[in-house]
């Protein structure tokens, strides 16, 4: 049995939700944190790479237990041959989401939060009376049953397609400009270097996406996977071009499963809050629109909207807290001020750069091949001067 109130009810236990409703918990204030599916975290849906360690680290390192591999690396296959080695020690780790989102979960838990599993949000109200109702279907099968209860504040970190989000009037769902579908097959054993993630990209691959391969060295297993655009009708599926791929790359690679979903690349959404109400994550599409990679950024907007939250709840005049839409505009900023200038910028990449026909694309990557040669260093642009300014002015110019 749910009580009847809570200060804030969190929908959704992936990256974003537990982290909010952890952090929440441990400001003391009342909260429930429901899944909808009955073990958290399965099935994965993910390459699980990340290489923004201090995101992952709410309040101290990630568990080992989580961890599968350090990166220390990037390798880009590019076309025509360019291919891009970053180097980069202890940039990132491979993780093992079985494992770590129930131990974001279980955190949130220890806290104080109220986690319940097989909970879906069916229903959520307009604001009355300074709460929000919800309707929750508890269980499955016959024992299903829907409990009512109200909230200070909802925070739906309810995925790619948030439901939730749309129920309330959010305009949040995929546009098929602007929405990757992937698919990802652990493959046994490590087919590429170890410690380093591998991507092919360009036209000579995948051309409005990438090809990616993660190996997750405790499990001796890989990753392998693909995504780019929803493609339109007529267009290869995602799942046939990613078997083509790994038939083509690696000949008899011996599979054990194959996971697929969305991934919005539009970049964060231009409004996703409402009077006590916000999305976090995948939710409020706060995804890298370049690379796709959403656990990090869900994390850090988890907390952001948590403090905000935070400080609504107890600034505000009465019990009810400060949590107009135009209040919660903060965690919004926050977010934007964050990652969502930098997700802009690589929004216009993107775009950017599939755009480039092959050509182009080749003498691109030559200029990022001799950035990265030289370490990083912005005077190794001056060894190409003009096809750096060629370059600089056509990104500028481009709509
Ligand atoms: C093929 C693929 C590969 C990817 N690879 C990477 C990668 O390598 N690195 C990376 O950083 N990101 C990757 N991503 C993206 C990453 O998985 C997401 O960005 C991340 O999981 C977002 O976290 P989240 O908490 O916002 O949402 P989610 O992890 O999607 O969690 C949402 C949770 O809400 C629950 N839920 C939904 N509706 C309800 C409801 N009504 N009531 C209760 N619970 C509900 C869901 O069951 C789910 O557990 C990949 C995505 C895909 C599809």
């Amino acid at each position: 049995m749910l009580s009847n109130h809570y200060d804030v009810i969190v929908i959704g236990a992936g990256p974003g939700g537990s982290v909010a409703a952890r952090n929440l918990a441990r400001f003391g204030h009342k909260v429930l944190l429901i899944e909808k599916r009955e073990r958290i975290g399965y099935p994965v849906r993910c390459g699980e790479a990340s290489t923004n360690l201090e995101d992952l680290q709410t309040y101290g390192p990630v568990d080992e237990d989580c961890i599968e591999s350090i990166i220390n690396g990037l390798f880009i296959y590019g076309p025509d041959g360019v291919n891009i080695e970053v180097p980069k020690p202890n940039t990132g780790i491979m993780l093992n989401r079985l494992k770590f989102d129930p131990c974001l979960a279980k955190l949130a838990e220890n806290d104080g939060a109220e986690l319940v599993t097989l909970a879906r949000a069916t229903y959520v109200s307009d604001v009355e009376n300074g709460v929000r109702k919800m309707r929750i279907a508890c269980g499955q099968g016959a024992g299903e049953r829907i409990e009512e209860v109200t909230a200070k504040m909802v925070i739906a970190a309810d995925g790619v397609e948030s439901l939730v989000g749309r129920m309330v009037g959010l305009k949040c769902g995929q546009l098929p400009g602007s929405t990757c579908t992937g698919v990802d097959i652990e493959v046994q054993g490590l087919l590429t270097k170890p410690d380093y993630l591998t991507f092919w990209q360009g036209h000579d691959f995948i051309n409005d996406g990438y090809i990616w391969s993660f190996p997750k060295q405790k499990s001796n297993v890989t990753n392998f996977g693909a995504g780019f655009l929803v493609p339109k009708a007529g267009q290869p599926n995602i799942l046939d071009v990613t078997m083509e791929w790994l038939n083509k790359l690696y000949p008899g690679a011996k599979i054990n499963h194959v996971v697929g979903g969305l991934v919005p690349v539009s970049s964060t959404l231009k409004s996703y809050t409402l009077d006590r109400f916000a999305l976090v994550g995948d939710a409020a599409h706060h995804t890298n629109p370049l690379t796709g990679g959403g656990i990090a950024a869900a994390m850090r907007a988890g907390r952001f909207c948590a403090q905000t939250v935070h400080e609504g709840l107890t600034t505000g005049s009465g019990d009810a807290g400060n949590l107009t839409a135009k209040y919660l505009k903060t965690y919004e900023k926050r977010c934007y001020n964050y990652f969502g200038k930098t997700h802009d910028f690589e929004f216009k990449f993107r775009r950017f750069l599939l755009a480039l026909n092959k050509q182009e694309q080749v003498g691109l990557y030559k200029v990022l091949q001799g950035f990265a040669l030289s370490g990083y260093k912005k005077s190794a642009f001056l060894k190409t001067p003009m096809q750096t300014a060629k370059y600089l002015y056509k990104f500028w110019k481009f709509k």
